[in-house]
């Protein structure tokens, strides 16, 4: 599959390289890492990744600006599932589209898919497709590919790391003599800020009778403490094990854009089935959800609530 993505690669002059709102280190960096490998490769080739809010992953590099018409050019989607979450407009005036992810299965909306979702993240597909075709990456693409691998497997934690996982990063350490410690500094420096808010979430998480630890942070927490928005989802994943806790949520308040956003994880129960009837999805173990009131939320913590329950009796 990956000689055939090659193969089309090779054939278009023009490429866009798009994946899902709300962009993460693994969506970004398998973007900006496939594009520079593209680049690399073929140096003629006119090559953009595209999408909003990158800013804030700088220093995975920059993104580009398109405003083709989509004729004769190909979209590589990124790590994204369904037509919906992709952050480029107007999916469809592209010639030829390619989705490569590893999210479960959502929707067919590509003219050839590769979908695995064995994999850690869509970075390790990304690595997997530079030692299957004649694609050369650079050492800094692969420092890129495994900064986003390292974030969506929350640095090998999460059971999403499989020995595959682990066999190819080690190759790519080897091959390309990887500096691990100073690449971790870009991914996990923080503004005392958000340490601070880490410590109110701490402070001020609620636990239901099965296990769902929650934290709302209303536009006033955000105010007092000077985050932004994005803050508690970043912080999400420094709540696992917390021995009263099996599933954890951070519900925030985002005024401008008139929703909640909700980041949820779990540590047995399967919650992307249930994160689907709130407007969102995602892995079985690491979900997101949209709702517009508070009442909602509510109404998701207790199903989530039931799914805590049920997961418990399923254990005696
Ligand atoms: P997050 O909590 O934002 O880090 O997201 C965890 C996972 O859930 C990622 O794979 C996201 O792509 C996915 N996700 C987050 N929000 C949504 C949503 N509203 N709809 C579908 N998937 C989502």
């Amino acid at each position: 599959m990956y000689k055939k993505i090659f193969k089309i690669i090779k054939k278009y002059d023009s490429i866009v390289i798009a994946r899902h709102i709300g962009v993460d280190p693994d969506a970004m960096a398998s973007q900006v890492g496939l594009r520079d490998a593209i680049l690399n490769t073929f140096p003629k080739k006119q090559v953009y990744a595209v999408g909003n809010g990158g800013g804030k992953f700088s220093y995975l590099g920059k993104l580009d600006h398109y405003d083709g018409d989509g004729k004769k050019t190909l979209l590589i989607i990124l790590d994204t599932p369904d037509k919906k979450r992709v952050d480029c407009s107007d999916v469809d005036q592209f010639e030829y589209k390619i989705k490569i992810d590893h999210h479960p299965f959502v929707e067919k909306f590509c003219d050839m898919e590769l979908v695995n979702d064995k994999s850690s993240s869509t970075c390790e597909l990304i690595m997997q497709m530079m030692y299957q075709t004649r694609l050369k990456p650079t050492k800094e693409v692969m420092e890129k590919l495994y900064l986003g691998l390292v974030s969506d497997t929350n640095r090998f934690m999460f059971n999403n790391s499989t020995s595959f996982t682990f066999g190819i990063v080690s190759q790519v350490l080897k091959d390309y003599q990887l500096d691990i410690s100073n690449l971790y500094s870009d991914l996990y420096l923080r503004p005392l800020s958000e340490v601070r808010l880490q410590g109110y979430m701490g402070q001020n998480m609620k636990v239901t009778e099965n296990g769902v630890g929650y934290i709302k942070i209303t536009e006033d927490v955000l105010n007092d403490f000077q985050v932004d928005v994005a803050s508690g989802g970043n912080l999400i994943n420094n709540f696992n094990y917390i021995e009263e806790v099996l599933v954890w949520m951070a519900i925030t308040e985002d005024i401008k854009n008139e929703i909640i956003k909700i980041n949820i994880r779990s540590r047995g129960p399967i919650i992307n089935t249930i994160a689907e009837k709130y407007n969102g999805g995602g892995h079985k173990l690491a979900s997101g959800a949209k709702v517009m009131t508070m009442d909602e939320a509510d109404c998701l913590i207790r199903d989530l609530d039931d799914a805590c329950k049920k997961y418990l009796e399923s254990l005696k």
